[in-house]
């Protein structure tokens, strides 16, 4: 069985029971991060054996693990923070072992997209999780383009050195809509700003983004 098991965002509290059972209980575990798992098990006293699952070294891994889920073995794959397949390399994972008609489940905990749009009080009930923009720049401005008319709230994960960059660009492509910051979520150093999108341009220029962070954004609140 290949378990899913979401982790915490940041506060190593936030995990749940089946977890922490599920963890204890595998053959292995699957991690982005050995370092950081390792943090993770240490605080719950667990000991397994790693393997080092990352974007670069993925396919290799995935043969690997498909070859051990079919000896029968209990697989745990795990993300650097958060629930595993949402914007990270366990998707890749994920979609080999249901073509190959492996058993699969998931153990549901924290993901940023989702403390964040809680946390944001911008409309809830319909919104689009885009994970990261493109890196380029002609890219990032066709998927920014396609929001235009959107009435949804849109939701981002940026890294802190191109998220001034990102809201410049929100703000040509889309105009001063609303936008959120939530930063550093469930953390020591947790905050949310309520920006229209010029204020949030002047905050960041002045203090330079650190930590981690998802962008919200919503164009028109009327009505909600
Ligand atoms: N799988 C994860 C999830 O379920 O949220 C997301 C993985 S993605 C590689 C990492 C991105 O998630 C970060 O760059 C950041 O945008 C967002 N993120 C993760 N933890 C966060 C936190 N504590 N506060 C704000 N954003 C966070």
């Amino acid at each position: 069985m290949l378990y899913i098991v979401a982790t915490p965002i940041g506060n190593l509290k936030d995990i749940t029971l089946r977890a922490i059972e599920v963890l204890s209980k595998v053959d292995f575990i699957a991690c982005e991060d050995t370092r950081r798992t390792h943090i993770l098990l240490q605080h719950y006293d667990i000991k397994k054996p790693l393997l080092s699952y990352y974007e670069y070294n993925k396919l290799k891994r995935i043969d690997e693990i498909i070859r051990a889920l079919k000896e029968n073995k209990n697989v745990a794959l795990v993300s650097d923070a958060g629930t595993p397949g949402i914007s990270d390399p366990g998707s890749s994972l994920i979609r080999r072992v249901i073509g190959e008609n492996l058993k699969i489940e998931v153990i549901p905990g924290a993901s940023a997209l989702l403390v964040g749009l809680v946390l944001s009080g911008l409309p809830m009930h319909k919104f689009i999780f885009e994970g990261f923009l493109p890196v380029k720049a002609g890219a990032r401005r066709r998927a920014l383009e396609c929001f235009k008319d959107e009435h949804r709230t849109v939701i981002f994960y940026e890294s802190p050195h191109r998220l001034l960059k990102t809201l410049v660009e929100i703000k040509e492509v889309l105009g001063n809509c609303n936008i959120v910051i939530a930063r550093e979520l469930t953390k020591k150093f947790e905050e949310v700003l309520r920006f229209k999108a010029e204020e949030a341009i002047v905050h960041f220029t002045r203090n330079e983004p650190r930590g981690e962070f998802v962008i919200l954004i919503h164009s028109n609140m009327k009505g909600e």
